[in-house]
Order: structure tokens, then C-alpha cells, then sequence
């Protein structure tokens, strides 16, 4: 038994804190195996395993993974060959993660049916590694065509590009993932793979302009700072000191300097990105739009205060302007203008100053439901279209390059505006048309153009780098989808592998950690479903005898968070449509009306944070199944409403950069939509449910990673950090219903279909009733009657290795 006293020692070379061992443990490889199976000794058999390396340990047919925090023996490729080629049976080889990703393939290739593997656990379990470790095994244990070597290749490769662009140092974890991920492996009916398909879940792009005490921004920076040689750096306009770049400069924190290693993966990012299939020129265009991105983070604005008393800006160092116009391909003026300035319509038509679509509402909201900045009507000066006042040259030619434009399109009716809108399918189309030129004719007597205060030029430069970045991101992934994609007809079967960004409780913690906080709240209700709650109905539902175990049902905050019309992320949109009172104080307050009592939030005003300044915030608690989480609402809305200012979308469609003018179509003055855009939160919310669908549809295999302590180190076994993750997670619960519960389940007559090979009696037909023709073809097996069951409809196996071995019979009879 474990003594609860609080004391530290060490144990060969492992470090245990919080409670010490009294007896030693087992050491099995199933815990199921445990006698008597309580959380101690769950624990105890964890803590022999993980002094002797042995990381992983399965429950049932799930594997647990202790991340070991260094680098481990056990991954080379005669470690894959002993779990491809099987000398020995399956359970004479230690748990590991390519026996899973083995078990999966094999059920892929044998039952011909959709796999999933989803691995789960706190940001830094070690997810993404075991995520590699999968692809790397499914990349060797099949086929050595050269079509297929290069399929692999792309596939594998693909990771560190991903991983440059999409991980960052959180405090967390060195290299965290902050995008989810799901990578759909295709196979044939040989399972051999064919390509593949790489889904991308919200990157969390406020990284790109600040980041929290004590961590980075995206690797990509300092790889490319640290890695680029003196040639490609003076072509970017960079300098290699980080300390140059605002962006780079954690304000809370000292500076965050790229490292030797930085530069060592600016050439296997490079390397991976030529392998992936970029040309040189697309890999140019890409650093181009990473070094533009920390340049326009430079720019300051300073205040210039207008004689009519309204206040704009000017930019103070106008010569990184330059370099950023050049690194896009676009001219300064326009770039400075985009940045400085702002048009839109006063009389609120369905278009803006440049005959832009906006959001669908009409009156005086439709100005600021498009606007990421916040409006200040007394401070900013208002030019009207047609009868402008007194202003500086750059307006002046901003204003007339504006109305001629206005004039052109305004001119364009009828049939030509029809033909503009080639975009368009069906009657759609000459019910837009109408609607466009009748906004053109409104938007040419009545546009207006304010200065931008320097908050506000600010706020508009960082949602431009943002969306920069981002888009990049996602250009990157469906660029290498069109590389890995199938090119084969035929019929093909897909083995999924989820590595989704963990739970996180910061010190402050915002709109990013809701939306990855909401997605461990769903895929927690998809394991927990599936395996402790789903599993014991069948059982019941079949009629066998069976103690029910209980386990917290998390479905009630998932509704919280999500629920049609009443959710935080419904009340967050409504907010958001406001144009008035759209606050993230009066989404707080609204929050505080709607679920006043409901016991799994509460709301906080003036709440004093963790952090070293104490400042005050304005904040809600949710009780999330791994514990209670504070969330500031600072910045909720604008990151809910994600929306660009159109002059800074329509410059970047302006650039020459052949890749930055594809990531901003909204910005081509010919595409007319009217609808706005799906907020950040309700676009997540979707990808989510869709998400859910296509596990649902796939047969299951779970990974569970465990942090061993918070330090990141090797040999600390810190019991207390441990214990909570196996009470998150429903560890004893899952393990109790897989020891008196079944690894296996199949309706007799496919069972009959499958095995009938294996009895004369069976073979080659059985006349019978189908569980009478089970029962018989069983009893002629060397199998022991406690590893199966009889229910109602389905025979039961109790242990996955009795499967492997009725899979073995038939391979031999075959
Ligand atoms: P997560 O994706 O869950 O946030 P990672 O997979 O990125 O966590 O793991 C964090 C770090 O822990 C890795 O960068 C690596 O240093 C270490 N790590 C994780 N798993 C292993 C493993 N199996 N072997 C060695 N080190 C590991
Ligand atoms: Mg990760």
C-alpha cells in the first residue's frame, strides 16, 4: 500500500515526490492483471515500470504512456521489425506504442474497416511524440514500392514543417503543439498506404503578438533568425539578433533568444519543407511572408493630432514600411495607406468605400460588426466622399485613387456587374447582382474615410500579422494535402490519428485556452463514452451479468460551452453582433444573467490574477473534468469576431507576393459575398462536431499520456502530479470495466463467417443456429472457457491477445 506522507526520496535513479512506496509493486504489463486493482496499486505498477524505463502499460487494450522526458532505446527500426514481423506472440513483447499502431493497421488491413487512434492528455504528456512514433511505425511496417516510399516520405516529413510553423515553447512543454491536428493515413486493400489527408484545428495566432511570461513565439521565427545564412537574411531584410523584433521580445519575461537548436531545425525545416515537394521559390515566398510578419511588427505609431483636435497617427519608422511593401510585393503608399486610414460607408449598404462586401445587417451596425477596431467617433477625423475636407497628401491620393474606383464600379450595372461576378452559381447570381449595384450607387454618394488613432493602427497591424501568419499556416497544410493526396482510384480504408492540443490551466488563462479546454471537454465525453458507458450498456443490453461502475459524465459543461442559442459561445456571437455595446464586460455580465445557477461557472469582477503585476480582471471560473479554470474575458470578442479591416485585406490582395494574394480573397474588389463569416469560436464549434462524427464512424484505439511532474525532468516520478491525471482521465474506472468487461465483440454469424475454417464441424458450412455453431467451433479450440461470453446477439472475448490468437489459427489454416 502507498503511505500518504509527504516525503522525497530516491529510488535507483528515480525521484519520487509525495508518496513513497512502501511495497514494491507487481510490475505487470495490463493492469487489469492487478489484484486487488485500486488506485495504489495502479500507481505502484506504474512507478516499477517507469524506474526501468518501461514507459508504457496497458489497460485493457489501452495504452498508457508516461512521457519519460529523455531520449529512450526502444524506438529503432529492430524495435519495429520484432512488432511488424512477430517472432514471438504479441504479448510476450513489452506494451508499447507501435504494438498499438500495429493492432490498429493489422484491424485496418484484416477487418477492411475505418481505424482512429486518438491519443490524449495534458499539454506536454508527450501526445505529439507518440503521434510520430505511429506514422514512423505505419511508415515502415508496410509495403517498399517506390510510389508507396514516396507517399511515406511526404507523410513523414510533413511533421517537422508542421511543427516549425505550429509549435511553440509554453511553459508547459518546450515544443508544444498549438494547433490540433488529425492526419488520415489512406491505405488500399493490400494496407498499404496510398496518401493521406492532414486536418487542422485553430492555431492560436495571438501567439504571433504576445505571448505569456516564460514562453515563445512560433519556432519558425528564431529557426529562421538563427539558421538563415548572411545571403537569405539580407534578402529578407532581417538581422539575426531577436532582440530586434518585438514580436520576439516576451515583455513579461527575459528575452526569448533562439538557441543552438533553433539553428539546427532551420535546416531540417528547410530540408523538410524541399522533401515535402516546395520549390525553392515557394520556400523563398514563404520566409518572405515570416520575415514581413516580424517587420511589421516593428512599425510604431505615433500619435499626430489633427487642427480640427481629431487624433491619427503617422509611422515613426517608416524605412521598415519600405521593407515590408518590398518583401510583398506592393507599393508603400498603399501598404501605409491600408495601415494609416480607413473607409466605409456611411449610409451602411451591403458594400464599403471600395465596393466590398460586408456582413449581412443593415442600419448602423453593419460599420462596426466588420471592424476588428475599436470606434471612437470623437477622436478620429471623418473625410465624407464627395466633400472632404482639408487633408494630407497621402490621403488625398488615397481618396481620389478611392472614388475613381468607386466611380468605375458604380458606373458597372446590370449585365456587366453580372458578368463581374463570375464566383456566383444559378439565380443567385442576378439577385447579388441587383444587390451589388444598388450598393455601388449608395456607397459611391456616401463613403466616408477616418483617420486611425496609433492604439487603433496598432490593433489593425497585429490582426494583419495574425491573419498573415495564420493564412500562411494553412496554405502551408493544403499545400502538402495536394502533395500527399490520393491519386489512385479504387476502394480505400482510413486509419486517423488525433493529436489535439492538451488541457490548459494558465496563470491567465483567455479565449485560446476556452477553445482548447472545450475541445478536451468533448473528446474526454467521446472516451469516456466510449469506453466506460457505451461499453457497460452493450454488456447490459446483452444480458450479461454485470456490477455498474460510475464515472463523472462531463456532457453539462460541453453543453455550457456549446449549447445552441444559450452557450458561452452563442452568448459570445450574440456579443459580438452587438454594435454598441458589444464588450467583453457585457458578455461577462450576460454570462453572470444566463447561468446565474448553474453551479459549474461563476463569475468574478475585479479578480486580482497570479501574475507578478496582480492586475485586476474581469474573469469566469468553469469547473472543467480536469478542475476549475479562470478565464479573463479581456480580448474574448475580438478574438471571437477574428475579422480583418477590409483596406488591410484589399491591400494584401493589392501584393504581387504570388502567395500573400491568394491568402486574402475577400480583399479582390470582384468578390461579392454578403454573408459575414462564422465567428472563430462557432467555426471551432463546427469543426468539432464534424470532428466527432468521423471518430464516431471509426473503430477506436486509445492512447492516454501522462506527465510524470511539472518540471519537465527525467527520473521524477511525482506521484501527486500523477494520481491527478489518472482521476482525470477515469483511469481506475476504465481499468475496472476492462477486467470484468471484454476486449472483443462480434455478432455470432460474422464470428461463425470468420472462424468456420478452424472446426471440421463448422467447415465449410454450419446448418445451425449461428451461437450454436460459435459454441461448438469454440469448444473445438485450445481456448479457455472464461475468455469468452455469450450474449443475446454477440459473442464476447475477453482479452485482445485471444483474438490475436484465433487470427493466428486462421493465418495457419489459411
Ligand atoms: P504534448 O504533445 O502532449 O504536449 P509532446 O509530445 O510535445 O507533448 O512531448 C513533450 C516533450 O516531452 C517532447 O518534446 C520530448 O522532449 C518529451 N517526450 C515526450 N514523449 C517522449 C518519448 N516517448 N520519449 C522521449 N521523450 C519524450
Ligand atoms: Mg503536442
Amino acid at each position: 500500500m502507498l503511505s500518504r506522507n509527504k516525503v522525497s526520496r530516491n529510488c535507483s535513479r528515480t525521484r519520487i515526490t509525495d508518496a513513497p512506496f512502501v511495497d514494491p509493486a507487481a510490475d505487470l504489463p495490463d493492469c487489469i492483471s492487478l489484484d486487488p486493482l485500486t488506485e495504489d496499486s495502479l500507481l505502484a505498477n506504474l512507478l516499477s515500470r517507469f524506474k526501468r524505463d518501461q514507459i508504457y502499460t496497458y489497460i485493457g487494450n489501452i495504452l498508457l504512456s508516461i512521457n519519460p522526458y529523455k531520449p529512450l532505446a526502444q524506438y529503432t527500426e529492430q524495435a519495429i521489425a520484432d512488432y511488424k514481423l512477430r517472432t514471438v506472440a504479441i504479448s510476450q513483447l513489452p506494451p508499447h506504442v507501435y504494438a498499438l499502431a500495429d493492432h490498429a493497421w493489422r484491424s485496418l488491413r484484416d477487418f477492411y474497416s475505418d481505424q482512429v487512434i486518438v491519443i490524449t492528455g495534458e499539454s506536454g504528456s508527450g501526445k505529439t511524440e507518440a503521434s510520430k512514433l505511429i506514422l514512423q511505425y505505419l511508415g515502415f511496417a508496410t509495403g517498399k514500392s517506390k510510389e508507396l516510399e514516396t507517399v511515406r516520405q511526404q507523410l513523414l516529413l510533413c511533421n517537422p514543417v508542421l511543427e516549425a510553423f505550429g509549435n511553440a515553447k509554453s511553459i508547459h512543454n518546450d515544443n508544444s503543439s498549438r494547433f490540433g491536428k488529425y492526419i488520415e493515413l489512406e491505405f488500399d486493400y493490400k494496407g498499404e498506404p496510398v496518401g493521406g489527408l492532414i486536418t487542422h484545428y485553430l492555431l492560436e495566432k495571438s501567439r504571433v503578438t504576445a505571448q505569456h511570461p516564460g514562453e515563445r513565439n512560433f519556432h519558425i521565427f528564431f529557426q529562421l533568425l538563427a539558421g538563415a545564412d548572411v545571403q537569405l537574411l539580407k534578402s529578407l531584410k532581417l538581422q539575426r539578433n531577436t532582440e530586434n523584433y518585438l514580436y520576439l521580445r516576451n515583455n513579461h519575461s527575459n528575452p526569448s533568444v533562439w538557441h543552438q537548436s533553433d539553428k539546427d531545425e532551420f535546416f531540417n525545416t528547410k530540408k523538410a519543407l524541399e522533401s515535402v515537394g516546395f520549390s525553392a521559390e515557394d520556400i523563398v515566398n514563404i520566409f518572405r511572408i515570416v520575415a514581413a510578419v516580424l517587420k511589421l511588427g516593428n512599425l510604431i505609431f505615433t500619435p499626430v493630432s489633427n487642427i480640427d483636435g481629431t487624433e491619427g497617427c503617422s509611422i515613426n519608422n517608416d524605412y521598415e514600411l519600405e521593407e515590408v511593401a518590398t518583401l510583398l510585393m506592393i507599393p508603400a503608399d498603399e501598404l501605409r495607406s491600408a495601415l494609416l486610414y480607413r473607409t466605409y460607408s456611411v449610409s451602411c449598404s451591403a458594400m464599403d468605400a471600395h465596393g466590398m462586401a460586408v456582413g449581412g445587417g443593415g442600419g448602423a451596425n453593419c460599420f462596426s460588426r466588420d471592424s476588428t477596431l475599436p470606434r471612437d467617433s470623437t477622436t478620429s477625423r471623418t473625410f465624407l466622399g464627395n466633400n472632404h475636407q482639408s487633408h494630407s497628401q497621402p490621403q488625398q491620393i488615397l481618396l481620389q485613387q478611392r472614388t475613381s474606383l468607386l466611380s468605375t464600379s458604380a458606373s458597372m450595372v446590370g449585365r456587366d456587374m453580372y458578368q463581374m461576378m463570375d464566383g456566383c452559381h444559378g439565380s443567385d447570381v442576378g439577385f447579388q447582382a441587383a444587390l451589388a449595384s444598388r450598393a455601388y450607387q449608395d456607397a459611391k454618394d456616401d463613403f466616408v474615410m477616418t483617420d486611425l488613432s496609433a492604439a487603433e493602427a496598432t490593433t489593425g497591424r497585429d490582426a494583419l500579422c495574425k491573419a498573415l501568419y495564420y493564412r500562411l499556416f494553412t496554405w502551408i497544410i493544403n499545400s502538402i494535402n495536394e502533395r500527399i493526396k490520393v491519386k489512385q482510384h479504387g476502394k480505400r480504408r482510413i486509419l486517423g490519428v488525433l493529436d489535439i492540443y492538451g488541457f490548459e490551466n494558465l496563470p491567465v488563462n483567455g479565449f485560446e485556452q476556452l477553445i482548447i479546454n472545450y475541445c478536451n471537454e468533448k473528446l474526454q465525453h467521446y472516451v469516456t463514452e466510449i469506453v466506460v458507458k457505451e461499453e457497460q450498456e452493450i454488456y447490459m443490453q446483452e444480458g450479461l451479468e454485470w456490477s455498474p461502475i460510475l464515472f463523472p459524465d462531463n456532457l453539462a459543461v460541453c453543453d455550457l460551452i456549446e449549447k445552441h442559442n444559450l452557450g458561452l459561445l452563442a452568448i459570445m456571437d450574440e456579443e459580438c453582433q452587438r454594435s454598441t455595446n458589444g464588450s467583453d464586460d457585457a458578455f461577462l455580465s450576460r454570462v453572470g444573467q444566463v447561468f446565474q445557477d448553474n453551479i459549474q461557472i461563476e463569475v468574478a469582477w475585479g479578480l486580482l490574477s497570479k501574475n507578478a503585476d496582480s492586475t485586476a480582471m474581469n474573469a469566469f471560473r468553469l469547473k472543467h473534468y480536469a478542475g476549475w479554470v479562470t478565464y479573463s474575458v479581456a480580448g474574448f470578442l475580438q478574438k471571437n469576431s477574428d475579422l480583418l479591416v477590409r483596406g488591410l485585406s484589399q491591400s494584401m490582395y493589392q501584393c504581387a507576393h504570388p502567395i500573400v494574394k491568394e491568402l486574402f480573397p475577400e480583399g479582390n474588389p470582384r468578390r461579392t459575398t454578403l454573408r459575414r463569416p462564422a465567428t472563430s469560436g462557432t467555426q471551432f464549434k463546427m469543426a468539432i462536431i464534424a470532428l466527432m462524427r468521423s471518430l464516431r464512424s471509426k473503430n477506436p484505439h486509445f492512447v492516454r499520456c501522462i506527465k510524470p511532474n511539472a518540471f519537465k525532468q527525467p527520473h521524477h516520478f511525482d506521484v501527486q502530479t500523477i494520481q491527478q491525471q489518472i482521476r482525470h482521465l477515469g483511469l481506475l474506472e476504465t481499468a475496472q470495466v476492462k477486467k470484468n468487461g471484454f476486449a472483443f465483440r462480434q455478432p455470432y454469424a460474422w464470428f461463425l463467417q470468420r472462424y468456420k475454417m478452424l472446426s471440421t464441424v463448422t467447415w465449410p458450412h454450419w446448418g445451425g443456429v449461428a451461437i450454436e455453431g460459435a459454441a461448438r467451433l469454440l469448444r473445438d479450440l485450445p481456448i479457455s472457457a472464461t475468455e469468452y461470453a455469450f450474449g443475446r446477439r454477440m459473442l464476447f472475448i475477453k482479452n485482445d491477445s485471444t483474438l490475436m490468437q484465433l487470427e493466428d489459427f486462421r493465418t495457419i489454416r489459411l
